[in-house]
Order: structure tokens, then C-alpha cells, then sequence
């Protein structure tokens, strides 16, 4: 490709952009802003989406996985069947056809693909069957920044697999784990696969794969000694099960007012002990039904945990009136003891070793001192219920957990028959009994990744592309068109380079030498071949963006080093 005639636009510098990959996207003149989280993705980006898209394709395909497309308008009725169209949230794209039908524009495709596979594959000598595509998704995202880390329209490629039993699902999940392993690794992306929140199914039942950046919104506990490693928003805790034998002469409990006293550490200098010897209590609303939990004062109450404990789907704080219906008293005042209505009351496991609790008395205002679980109130259930903190116990080998910020780029998950049940999608097992399908979900962020392999390939002069999915594998650079030597000489590499099957940018504009060198450092191709005063003795440098590392070569010379790298 000639540069004079490209569509490049660098730029100096950019004002709004505040993570890395969106500056220097924008500077580089990859991407364009259309609307808040949409954008246009510019000659250059187009060709590394492309090159992203054939590593997922070919290791797709090595799974046995077949390519399909469908649409990205969907009709409402599918989502209505599954129960999403209600439930997915503000993120669903919406929308009416001229005759007043309601459609959706597709976040993700577990409909769309359960409804073709139930009127198409009805027997199990078809399972299990792997499809995927690579599309364009929308999702009306609340805070669409960051360039294509979060897009509102971005690129994606769902894989969904379908299965008779539990075993093969297992398999094909185990394939896509490596296959997704693989894609990541010839990316030259630095990642982990950490256990994610599988809700009700539990188990290992999805894993997220981050990579490390401290642009990401994900937050990972990661063990320093074993491999151990999770999403915060469930990671396990490790549980202390050295029995303890409980004081049995606990004093009777005591009333005492406790003024403005709304907060733990409040009532923790009050009382004059530490926020880790008191108890915090928080009300949820689970399912529609009011869960009371408690955990340590210096601890933070995990929703994921209280929702997937009870095994429910949904789980939020509950306001203050319906604090106040339930208990009767103010955010700041509650407690097990003493509730009219009965309710669950679920205890982290931390708390299980305490002999008396200090806690909330469900009156505003006042709390009680010496409570004894089993003597004053019930706990309904111990369970971890505690958000993971740096410098705890890693839950596997007694490590310790440090935090890392990740970009999640892909997610593998078991669906199990979440949607085959919901839309019955069944087929007939080998004795001719009608069977649910098993399915599995498998998402990558192809934008997303992109983005993400800026956020970790760069300097401070520009992007700094891995070879596999570079836009152009050598960018080569004539320092003066004007001079005849120069131009001649790089016309003639530019052809041959052509020829030898290897992909050019070509910058035959006229302009100065430093403005070429430094929007070369800003695009951030592998190889750079500059032809300069040396063209009249056949001489030109060959210079590596990664290492600075450059050499002085005749042509012959070059065009062996080229073909053979
Ligand atoms: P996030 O927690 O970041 O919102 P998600 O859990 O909603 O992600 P999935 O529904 O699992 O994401 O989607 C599969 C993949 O699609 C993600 O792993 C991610 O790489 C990509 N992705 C999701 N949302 C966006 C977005 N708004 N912009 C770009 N890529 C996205
Ligand atoms: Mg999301």
C-alpha cells in the first residue's frame, strides 16, 4: 500500500482519550469516533481485525467448529421465549419494524442459534455440534469509554456447542479452553485464565481469560505461590477450620444507645475495639425474599456469594424502607437478634468463631453488646460470603493473594440447559427418547482484543505490533522522494517486497524525514526499511520497532533476510 494515497491520518496528540490503546489508536489513525462507543475502524485497524479474526478461524476450525453467520436483527418473540427480553437490561438495543414489530438488535446469539439448531438437529447422531461466527454485537453500555475496550457496536466471535450429555460438553469445553489458550498466545497477548462467577451452576463452570493491564476494569486475585487465580467477584476464601472451643459464661446481652453511630468503623471507635472484632449486617433483597448477612466488620459482603449460596438469580441491597419494614429500624441499627418476621439469616464463615457478637439491635440508634449465636438469635447458614482481600490465604495451597487489574478478552462458559430448557431445544437419544440439549457459550472480543494488544505492545513513541497480526509486516520508508537514487531504489524494493508475498506500507509521500519516522513509530509495523543516502551504493537499514535494533544491508542481502523471516 502507498502511503501518499492511504487513508492514515495520524495525529500529534488527542485530547479525550484517556486509556493508552484509545490515544494511540486515534493518533496512529486506526479508529474514528462516530458516536459515543461506536466507531469506524480505518484501513489499518480493518487489517488487523482481520488477521485477529484468522487465528480465532483457524483454531476454531481445528475443534471441529463450523462457521456460520446470522443476523444481527432478531426478532423479539426469541428473546421473549427465553425470558431475556424482560431481563437483560438497558444494554438490549430495541427497536420497532415499520409494522410496529418488536426486535432486538443481537448483545449475543443463545437464541438465535438454540431456535435454528431445534427446528435443524433433532437427533443425537448429529451431537455434539460446534458453531461460530464473528459479527457485530451491540450492547447500549452505561459507560462506553475507552476506545474498543468497550464498545457499544463491537466486533465478537460467539461459539455455542451443543451436546447429549454432561461428558462431551465437558470435552469441547476443555477444546475451547486450549483453542482460546492458543489464540491469546499467537496474539502475543500476556494472560490468565481465572475462574469467573458461574451462578447457579457452580463448579468450574466458566472462565474468564484477562489480560494483565492496568486498564482493566476487572479486578483478578491471583496466588503468589500456586496457579491459583480468580475473578474478586468470586474468588474462594480460604476457610480456617481449626476448631474452636466458644467461651460458655458469655454475660447476659446489654442494650446500649448508640447515637448518630451509623457506620462499622463509628461504632469500632465508640466501643474503643477494632472494626474486626464487631459484626456488619446487611439486608438483600434475594429472589424477593429479604436475606439478612453478616460478615466481619472489616470485611466486604460478596453479592455474587449470597446469590449463588441461595442459589437464586437475583440478588440486591434492599433500600431503606424495605430495611425499615423488615427490621424496623435504620441501615446503621441491624442485627439478628430480636427480627418479628423470619427471615434467612446467613453468617460468614469468619464469624463462626466469635463468642459473643457486638451487632445492630433493629431499633434505631441502639445496638446490643454480648449477642450469642445459638442463645440470643439463629444463624440460618455459615457460608463464605466475603469478597476475597490482598494478603489473604489463596484457598488452594495457603499462598497469599495479591490483586491484578485484567481486561477480560474472552469468556468460556457451560450453559447447561439454561436456554434448551427455556426454548425446548430437545433431540432424540439413541433410544428414541426426547432429550434437552446441553450447550456451552464461548465469547471472544475481537475489537476488544485488539485494543488490548496495544494496551500491552507500546512505548512512548507508538504502538508496537506483534508480527502476527501486524497491519503490514514492513513498513518501508524512502527519506526523500525528491532525490532520484532514494525513489528509484525504493520503487524497486517496494515491487520486489510485493512480489516476494510480503505485505508493505509503502511511504512515498513527500515529507519530511522526522514526520515519516515518527508516524512509522506511531503505527507500529514489525520491520522497518528505510532507503536513505546510501541508495547509490544499494545500501538501506533494516530496523526492528521492538528492539530499536537496526542494520546496515546491501539489497540482495535484504530481500534473503526478508524471505527468510
Ligand atoms: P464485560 O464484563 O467486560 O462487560 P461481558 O461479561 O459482558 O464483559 P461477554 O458477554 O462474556 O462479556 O462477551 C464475550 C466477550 O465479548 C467478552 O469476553 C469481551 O471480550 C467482549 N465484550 C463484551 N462486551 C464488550 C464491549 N462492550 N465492547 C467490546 N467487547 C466486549
Ligand atoms: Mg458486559
Amino acid at each position: 500500500m502507498r502511503q501518499k494515497t492511504a487513508l492514515i491520518p495520524t495525529l500529534r496528540s488527542v485530547a479525550e482519550a484517556e486509556m493508552i490503546s484509545h490515544q494511540l489508536l486515534l493518533r496512529a489513525g486506526f479508529i474514528r469516533q462516530v458516536a459515543a462507543g461506536v466507531y469506524n475502524y480505518l484501513p489499518l485497524a480493518q487489517r488487523v481485525l482481520q488477521k485477529i479474526s484468522m487465528i480465532v478461524r483457524e483454531e476454531m476450525d481445528r475443534i471441529g467448529s463450523q462457521e456460520l453467520l446470522m443476523p444481527a436483527l432478531n426478532p423479539a418473540e426469541l428473546w421473549q421465549e427465553s425470558g431475556r427480553y424482560d431481563t437483560y437490561g438497558p444494554e438490549l438495543v430495541k427497536l420497532q419494524d415499520r409494522h410496529e414489530r418488536n426486535f432486538i438488535l443481537g448483545p449475543t446469539h443463545e437464541e438465535t442459534i438454540t431456535d435454528l439448531l431445534r427446528k435443524e438437529v433433532n437427533s443425537y447422531k448429529k451431537l455434539p455440534m460446534t458453531l461460530y461466527q464473528i459479527q457485530t454485537k451491540f450492547r447500549d453500555e452505561k459507560r462506553p469509554r475507552s476506545g474498543l475496550l468497550r464498545g457499544r457496536e463491537f466486533i465478537m466471535k460467539d461459539a455455542y456447542s451443543f451436546h447429549a450429555d454432561r461428558k462431551s460438553l465437558d470435552e469441547t469445553y476443555e477444546d475451547m479452553y486450549q483453542a482460546y489458550s492458543n489464540i491469546f498466545t499467537r496474539c502475543g497477548l500476556e494472560f490468565g485464565a481465572v475462574e469467573a462467577d458461574s451462578g447457579s451452576i457452580g463448579g468450574k463452570g466458566t472462565h474468564e481469560f484477562m489480560v494483565f493491564s492496568e486498564a482493566g476494569e476487572d479486578k483478578i486475585a491471583i496466588c503468589t505461590s500456586c496457579d491459583y487465580s480468580a475473578n474478586i467477584e468470586m474468588a474462594e476464601i480460604m476457610i480456617d477450620d481449626t476448631i474452636r472451643i466458644k467461651k460458655q459464661d458469655v454475660q447476659a446481652m446489654e442494650k446500649i444507645y448508640t447515637p448518630d453511630i451509623k457506620t462499622i468503623d463509628q461504632l469500632a471507635s465508640y466501643l474503643q475495639v477494632a472494626p474486626s472484632s464487631l459484626v456488619k449486617t446487611l439486608l438483600f433483597i434475594v429472589d424477593d425474599k429479604p436475606v439478612m448477612v453478616l460478615v466481619r466488620g472489616d470485611h466486604e459482603v460478596n453479592e455474587v456469594k449470597v446469590k449463588n449460596v441461595l442459589e437464586a438469580t437475583t440478588c440486591s441491597l434492599a433500600d431503606e424502607t424495605t430495611i425499615f419494614k423488615v427490621t424496623g429500624a435504620t441501615p446503621g441499627s441491624l442485627g439478628p437478634v430480636h427480627l418479628d418476621e423470619k427471615i434467612t439469616i446467613l453468617a460468614d464463615f469468619a464469624l463462626s468463631g466469635f463468642d459473643e457478637w457486638h451487632i445492630g439491635a433493629n431499633e434505631t440508634d441502639y445496638h446490643f453488646l454480648h449477642a450469642v449465636e445459638g442463645r440470643d438469635f439463629e444463624v440460618s447458614k455459615y457460608a463464605d460470603l466475603r469478597t476475597v482481600e490482598e494478603g489473604d490465604k489463596c484457598p488452594r495451597c495457603k499462598g497469599t493473594i495479591r490483586f491484578q487489574k485484567g481486561v477480560e478478552v474472552g469468556h468460556i462458559f457451560k450453559l447447561g440447559t439454561k436456554y434448551s430448557d427455556a426454548m425446548r431445544g430437545t433431540f432424540l437419544d439413541a433410544n428414541g427418547r426426547e432429550q434437552t440439549y446441553i450447550m456451552g457459550c464461548y465469547g471472544i472480543g475481537i475489537s476488544r482484543t485488539l485494543s488490548a494488544v496495544v494496551e500491552q505492545h507500546h512505548d512512548d513513541n507508538g504502538i508496537i505490533w506483534p508480527e502476527s497480526i501486524a497491519p503490514y509486516a514492513v513498513h518501508l520508508i524512502a527519506v526523500n522522494m525528491k532525490d532520484k537514487e532514494q525513489s528509484e531504489l525504493a520503487e524497486n524494493l517496494y515491487l520486489q517486497l510485493m512480489q516476494a508475498g510480503i505485505e508493505v506500507l509503502f511511504d512515498d509521500r513527500q515529507e519530511r524525514a522526522g514526520v515519516k519516522f515518527k508516524d512509522a513509530d506511531l503505527i507500529g509495523i514489525p520491520k522497518r526499511i528505510v532507503v536513505g543516502s546510501k541508495a547509490e551504493d544499494d545500501i538501506v537499514e533494516l530496523k526492528f520497532r521492538r528492539t530499536g535494533e537496526s542494520q546496515e544491508l546491501r539489497v540482495e542481502e535484504l530481500l534473503e533476510v526478508m524471505k527468510n523471516n
